[in-house]
């Protein structure tokens, strides 16, 4: 798809998003996404926090500045890669989400991903990786990567779960180091989106873990 026919269908998939007044969460502003929306990865995290609310930006807040932090250390730059999340609102003090906002995001999600399709899908923490895959377990499949919908999916920690425990921030920086080379693989065609079907977390689907 061309640039201008995926900024086009994102500006319209926003304006969805801010018009639908069916959709929770009303009350707080809408984090869309933002980033480079033909890049090969994009970071999905859970819920905008108080930063993000008053700025209308995904991860700015202290575990946005890590997650920032992490992509330059490997090289990237932030606005070389798409951030967003599974939900577009603040939920009420932070709290987790609930399935029902989950739920009625997913369409709006769905469609996002559909539009930058990137190579690459990287959930962050527990939430959004069960939104890929409902049976995994975040200190057991982080860095691992699956075939999801047709997609590559890594699961890592919540950079905010690192700001917590320093034996997270290693292997959640040990995960993010190993990124490069799995685009790489991905780009060579080593490893390939194979099926258009959801997969149930299966070692066997499992290709390498890092
Ligand atoms: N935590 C998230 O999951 N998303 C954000 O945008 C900020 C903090």
């Amino acid at each position: 798809m061309e640039l201008q026919e995926k900024q086009t269908l994102l500006d319209e998939l926003k304006q969805e998003l801010e018009a639908d007044d069916t959709l929770p969460l009303r009350g707080s502003n809408l984090v869309f996404g933002e980033g480079d929306i033909n890049s090969q990865v994009m970071f999905i995290g859970e819920a905008p926090g108080f930063h993000e609310d008053r700025l209308g930006r995904p991860f700015v807040g202290r575990a946005g500045e890590l997650l920032t932090e992490l992509i330059q250390k490997i090289g990237w730059k932030r606005e070389d890669v798409y951030i967003t999340n599974i939900i577009k609102r603040r939920p009420p003090e932070n709290r987790d989400p609930l399935p029902e906002e989950i739920e009625a995001y997913k369409p709006f999600l769905t469609r996002q991903i559909d539009i930058i399709s990137p190579r690459v899908v990287v959930p962050l923490g527990r939430f959004s990786m069960n939104y890929f895959l409902p049976e995994a377990k975040i200190t057991r499949d982080q860095g691992k990567i699956f075939h999801v919908d047709g997609h590559i999916v890594v699961p890592l920690f919540h950079p905010a779960a690192a700001l917590r425990s320093t034996e997270v921030l290693k292997t959640l920086t040990k995960s993010f180091e190993a990124l490069p080379r799995i685009i790489e693989e991905v780009q060579g065609g080593a490893i390939a989106p194979e099926n258009k079907k959801p997969v149930e977390v299966n070692p066997q689907q499992q290709l390498f873990s890092l």
